[in-house]
């Protein structure tokens, strides 16, 4: 599964599982842009940690919910070689609390962030993407997306929304050598999931078959997977990585 030389651009890579998924890439010895919204100095310590696996490394803050924002961060991958092989859309928030007491405001942002975010990311890739007559998406969905949780209804429907979006445009673009699917992430250990309370969690993981929670190198490997020359005949997927949760 080499990714010499090919472009890969992941958003929110600075953190948590996107910065796993960057780690992945550059491992295998991809050209990696990644975007951030907020924290430069996590994106400044992941950038540094990546340039040492040998690749182009960019660095671009840009908020995906912003359309100029996400234009900008695809002009500089740009710059990496001009292609653009693999696009994760990673980047996502929480904003969780019960139907009664979740705000418009809070609504929106999550739809904003997770759903409308991707949707801006996909359209620009997928211009360069039928140039080049090749591309690899994966999409970052979550086990609540299939299921639903409680306190969660905002960003269930963000990322319902995401696998309705992945099935639209695989069935779109496969003609033209092009895949989308999604990975599903059950409970995994990042400052995501950290915001949980502690009977939350524990109750969580009393559902898990494996007994743990998941590292962000397990979601980072089934994109990995998704993104290789080797799964170009699997397309509109929604691979679980959640140690058994939604069996
Ligand atoms: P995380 O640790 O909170 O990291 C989120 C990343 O997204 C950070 O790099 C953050 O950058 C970036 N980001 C946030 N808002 C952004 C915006 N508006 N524009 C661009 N980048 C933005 O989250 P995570 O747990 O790694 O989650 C990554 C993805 O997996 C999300 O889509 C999440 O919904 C999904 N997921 C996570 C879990 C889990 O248990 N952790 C489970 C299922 C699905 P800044 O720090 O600069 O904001």
């Amino acid at each position: 599964m080499g990714f010499q030389d090919q472009t890969v651009m992941v958003t929110g890579g600075s953190r948590g599982i996107g910065k796993a998924v960057c780690k992945a890439f550059a491992l295998q010895g991809a050209n990696v842009a990644f975007s951030y919204s907020g924290s430069s100095q996590a994106a400044e310590e992941t950038a540094r940690e990546l340039r040492e696996y040998g690749g182009k490394v960019l660095a671009v803050k840009s908020d995906v919910s912003k359309m100029e924002e996400c234009q900008t961060f695809f002009e500089e991958a740009a710059t990496l070689g001009g292609r653009i092989d693999v696009l994760v859309c990673n980047a996502g928030i929480t904003k969780d609390t019960l139907l009664l007491r979740m705000s418009e405001e809070d609504f929106e942002k999550v739809l904003d962030v997770n759903l409308k975010g991707t949707f801006h990311c996909l359209k620009l890739a997928s211009k360069i993407m039928l140039k080049q007559r090749y591309g690899r998406v994966i999409n970052m969905a979550s086990i609540v997306g299939l299921r639903g949780n409680p306190g969660q209804l905002n960003y269930a429907a963000s990322k319902a929304g995401v696998i309705g979006m992945t099935k639209s445009m695989a069935k779109e673009l496969a003609r033209k050598n092009i895949t989308v699917n999604a990975v599903a992430p059950g409970m995994i250990d990042t400052s995501m999931s950290a915001k949980m309370t502690d009977s939350a969690k524990k109750e969580m993981l009393g559902r898990i078959p494996c007994g743990r929670m998941g590292k962000p190198e397990d979601v980072a490997a089934a994109v990995l997977f998704f993104a290789s020359p080797e799964a170009g005949y699997i397309t509109g997927q929604v691979l679980c990585v959640d140690g058994g949760m939604a069996v």
